[in-house]
């Protein structure tokens, strides 16, 4: 009897030791008005309002993408687009619409690419009924991984990125430890589901998005690039 009691005893310690702590609530965030609006906590890099303040060349000068018509618009010749906000971790959202460039095939149809970190392109091809290699096509982390899918739109509409980075980590010496990831959504279908990034030049210090000008590519023919609606929100 006296053993049963104990058992109860120790039974009851354990089980509220083991109740569960209140958790903090989570912060609230006022979600943008339409869908793929930025959300109240989001930084943005390009808006109908916004211009292209925010964006440089690679040498620091001003961008070479003009803002036109509430669009950016970065043809052949304007040189990268380089935000001005560095991040880390992020959520990020961006549309574009590459031209119709019919007489063009593979890689040499409208080509872009979003570079997380300035290091590492997720593609952006006009994929859509234009065959090229796997791991170039729209969707892509280019040369590591090919799309799950093709969920490319017709050139000429609009189409979207919802990204999830995490940079790599790295030691006080600025070996990387653990490889980063990234998740891609496109035009609303997984395409890639948290792949783990190969390159590791670069390091772990924050970067700039960076837009392509593909123009520097052999054979790259006059390229017109439109985008809009572009935000981040850090995930630090
Ligand atoms: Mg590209």
């Amino acid at each position: 009897m006296k053993s049963t009691a104990l058992l109860l005893l120790l039974g009851t310690l354990l089980l509220l030791g083991q109740q569960k702590k209140e958790l903090p609530q989570p912060r609230a965030v006022t979600p943008g008005a339409l869908p793929g609006a930025p959300p109240s906590d989001a930084i943005v890099l390009f808006s109908a309002g916004t211009g292209v303040d925010g964006w440089t060349k690679p040498d620091g000068s001003p961008t070479g993408c003009r803002a036109d018509n509430n669009l950016m618009i970065c043809a052949t010749g304007a040189k990268d687009a380089i935000s001005k906000v560095k991040y880390g971790a992020v959520q990020m959202h961006l549309e574009f619409a590459p031209p119709l460039m019919a007489d063009q095939k593979g890689q040499l149809r409208g080509n872009s690419g979003v570079y997380l970190q300035g290091r590492y392109e997720v593609q952006i091809l006009d994929s859509f009924e234009n065959p090229t290699y796997a791991d170039g096509a729209l969707g892509a982390v280019y040369g590591e991984s090919a799309p799950l899918v093709n969920a490319a739109r017709r050139p000429g509409e609009w189409q979207t990125y919802d990204i999830v980075f995490h940079p790599h980590k790295c030691d006080a010496d600025g070996k990387v430890t653990e490889m980063g990831s990234v998740t891609v959504i496109l035009n609303g279908v997984l395409v890639q589901d948290h792949h783990r990034i190969q390159n590791t030049k670069g390091g772990c210090s924050d970067g700039p998005l960076l837009l392509q000008d593909h123009s520097g590519f052999k054979g790259a023919p006059h390229t017109e690039m439109k985008f809009r609606n572009i935000w981040i929100r850090r995930l630090d």
